[in-house]
């Protein structure tokens, strides 16, 4: 079994400058559904040889690691991470600049809305629906965030990415697969990204942003949750994607609660923590939720979260 102990005594890992470690890291801090969890190491590089070092030392050693972005669409399931977390410094890896007069270039830790704002300020446009979506452009490009249509990843020009066994490579579009909730890129560590935009019309975006930010008003914001759980599912029969929130709702199960998880009133698709859920809660709800739609709809909803630990774990461990 891995503990801190390995870490703590491997002097090459203590060797590499600029990176801070911190052993049995809570990460109730560190993302947004706030279960009670720790890390045996989390482990934040504040450059790009520190990064490398880090990555190259853990595949070595067949560490298990995990990259963290924001945390917004993370669940750690059990209590302890028995491997490392890897966050990347905003101060370094969250760069925002122009690569050209359509196409910014952002580093993987800065913030989406970051992204969204810079953009604007320069006369750009088109990342309107990622509109209140927290968390980094790293895991936003990881997990092809984005609403309707259209997902981060039909933006993405050119990638750096930095394999799990310590290679850096560049991407191109088409030169990765990517679908709904799903992209490629998260095979790797994404490390920083060029997003092709076009050029701002005013108008059309305020009025995008606000029709996309009146959609999200039925989603509770303020309360801890890893955005939508499930993804929505193609009905069998017609072949039609169907909302999961609503079959959730039409089973019965909005409001309903177990132990401190919660489907929340305002969108079913959400569960939130109401104080103290743990991890063991929330797939325990997860796997009830599945069986009741299963059952009365013939669906089988599939998990967006990304799941860290248990039987349900849904992230690449590198
Ligand atoms: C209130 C709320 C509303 C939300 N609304 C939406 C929505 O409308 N649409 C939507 O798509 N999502 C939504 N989400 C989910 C979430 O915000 C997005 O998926 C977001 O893009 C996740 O970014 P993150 O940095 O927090 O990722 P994290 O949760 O930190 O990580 C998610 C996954 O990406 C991987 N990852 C993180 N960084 C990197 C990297 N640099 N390289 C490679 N892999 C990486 C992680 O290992 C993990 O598997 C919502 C969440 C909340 C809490």
């Amino acid at each position: 079994m891995m503990t801190q102990d390995c870490f703590l005594t491997d002097r090459d890992l203590l060797a590499i400058d600029n990176l801070t470690l911190i052993p049995q890291a809570n990460l109730a801090k560190r993302t947004s559904m706030k279960t009670r969890s720790r890390a045996a190491m989390l482990a934040i590089p504040h450059d790009i040889r520190a990064l490398y070092r880090i990555v190259r030392l853990t595949h070595l050693r067949g560490w298990p690691l995990l990259v963290l972005g924001g945390g917004t669409n993370t669940i750690f399931a059990t209590a302890q991470f028995e491997g490392i977390v890897l966050i990347l410094d905003e101060a370094f890896f969250g760069h925002i600049e122009l690569a050209d007069e359509n196409t910014l270039r952002v580093g993987a830790a800065a913030q989406l809305s970051d992204a969204i704002k810079f953009g604007k300020r320069h006369h750009l446009m088109g990342l309107e629906f990622c509109t209140m979506i927290p968390g980094t452009v790293g895991g936003a490009l990881a997990g092809n965030a984005g609403a309707g249509n259209w997902g981060l990843c039909d933006f993405l020009e050119r990638a750096i990415l930095l394999t799990r066994d310590g290679e850096f490579i560049d991407v191109h579009r088409g030169d990765f697969r990517y679908s709904y909730r799903h992209s490629q890129l998260a095979e790797g560590i994404v490390v920083e990204a060029e997003l092709l935009l076009e050029p701002l019309d005013f108008e059309t975006s305020r009025q995008r942003q606000k029709d996309y930010t009146a959609k999200k008003k039925c989603q509770p914001y303020k309360i801890p949750s890893s955005g939508c759980v499930f993804k929505n599912p193609k009905d069998p029969v017609s072949g039609q994607t169907v909302s999961a929130g609503m079959l959730i709702d039409k089973a019965g199960l909005k409001g309903y609660a177990l132990n401190d998880v919660e489907v929340s009133e305002a969108h079913a698709n959400f569960l939130i923590n109401r104080g103290k859920a743990s991890g063991e809660d929330f797939l325990a709800m997860i796997s009830l939720i599945q069986d009741v739609v299963h059952e009365r709809f013939g669906i089988l909803l599939e998990i967006e979260a990304r799941i860290v630990g248990g039987p349900l774990t849904s992230c690449v461990l590198r």
